[in-house]
């Protein structure tokens, strides 16, 4: 088999900006409603078999099951905590309680510190009461008519420099590295003109229907990383079906799995798909070394036919998040 010859995704790591390095291959936690105690399993599984980075997010739901596997794998004496990479997130609702936001984090975790904590979205919501929701708080507030419910008033960048503050502190050690989510290329320049910390990285929706070129070459050339997120292309894998991906799963005797990973790992980018299948958690780590040549062509799906999966309302009021619209 091809990916023999080659180290496992799980053990592939790419150096970040603040000089500590960072496993590229992650498990993604953005689990259904309905199956989030499952995360648990997801979560054991995925490290029994080699993973190291998890993916996880305030506003996910899954940070207690992340946090529960994680306590019974230290007791197993299967990883310590310093081992492990752990990624979580500030969701627009928390956009002006950052250090709230970091609390109920690490409570939920049940960890001391986080290695990479990302502003979710350059929005923010109005707070309203929600006892199902996360933490009391409704993840996406409505207003009467169903629209969401923004607060037009206030600035995006107040989250990042609230998360900088807190990273900066140097008798705060709750936080190893801070970085974006879904933030066009005029947003991050923005915050390389007024903060102080450079992000560490941008995670974006990416993969051969969305290759993200743009954003890449701009991550790469200013010092940050870009982390692909639904490789897959979410929920029911559709990217697992395309003709390609298909042809070169046969090509390298691989899983269609493996290739889409791979394709990211291989670009310099991290990757962070998402299973609850123990099976496939712990088989689709095999590091594929595509051709430059293969690499191009499944680029080439999505700068002919470019198809976003995560789909969200808030794209009207993140110009650029489309791909469609200009500065600030
Ligand atoms: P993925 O692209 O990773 O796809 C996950 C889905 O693919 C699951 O439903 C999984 O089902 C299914 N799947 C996996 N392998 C197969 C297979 N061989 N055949 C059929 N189905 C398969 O989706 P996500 O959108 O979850 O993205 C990954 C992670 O990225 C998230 O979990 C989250 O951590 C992060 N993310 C971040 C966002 C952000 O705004 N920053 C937004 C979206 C995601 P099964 O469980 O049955 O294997």
């Amino acid at each position: 088999m091809t990916g023999a010859l080659h180290p496992r995704s799980t053990e592939i790591s790419f150096l970040l900006n603040n000089g500590t390095r960072m496993p590229a291959f992650g498990l993604g936690t953005a689990n259904p409603p309905e199956k989030l105690a499952e995360t648990k399993q997801a979560v054991k599984a995925a490290v029994k078999a080699g993973y190291r980075q998890i993916d996880t997010a305030w506003a996910y739901g899954t940070e207690p099951f992340v946090g529960a596997a994680i306590k019974e794998l230290i007791e197993e004496g299967v990883i310590k905590r310093e081992d492990l990479f752990i990624t979580s997130k500030v969701w627009p609702v928390m956009w002006d309680e950052a250090e709230r936001s970091l609390q109920q984090t690490l409570a939920s975790l049940g960890v001391g510190y986080i290695d990479m904590w990302l502003q979710h979205w350059p929005l923010c919501y109005n707070k309203q009461k929600d006892e199902h929701g996360v933490c009391g708080l409704a993840r996406n507030p409505e207003k009467p008519d169903g629209e969401p419910d923004y607060n037009l008033d206030a600035d995006w960048i107040e989250t990042y420099k609230q998360m900088e503050k807190i990273y900066l502190d140097p008798t705060d050690h709750r936080v190893k590295a801070i970085g974006v989510s879904n933030f066009p290329i005029e947003y991050i320049q923005r915050l390389f003109k007024e903060c102080r910390v450079r992000p560490a990285l941008n995670q974006v929706e990416a993969h051969p229907r969305l290759p993200q070129l743009e954003m890449m070459k701009f991550c790469h050339e200013n010092g940050m990383l870009m982390t692909a997120y639904s490789p897959l292309g979410s929920h029911g894998a559709p990217n697992i079906k395309l003709p390609l991906v298909q042809e070169l799963s046969k090509k390298y005797d691989s899983s269609p799995n493996d290739i889409l990973t791979s394709y990211h790992i291989r670009q310099g980018n991290i990757v962070i798909p998402r299973s609850l299948n123990p099976t496939r958690i712990s088989s689709n780590i095999q590091f594929v070394a595509l051709s430059a040549e293969d690499i191009s062509r499944l680029n080439d799906i999505g700068v002919q036919d470019p198809k976003r999966y995560v789909d969200e309302k808030w794209n009207v009021i993140v110009p650029g998040f489309t791909g469609a619209g200009p500065a600030l």
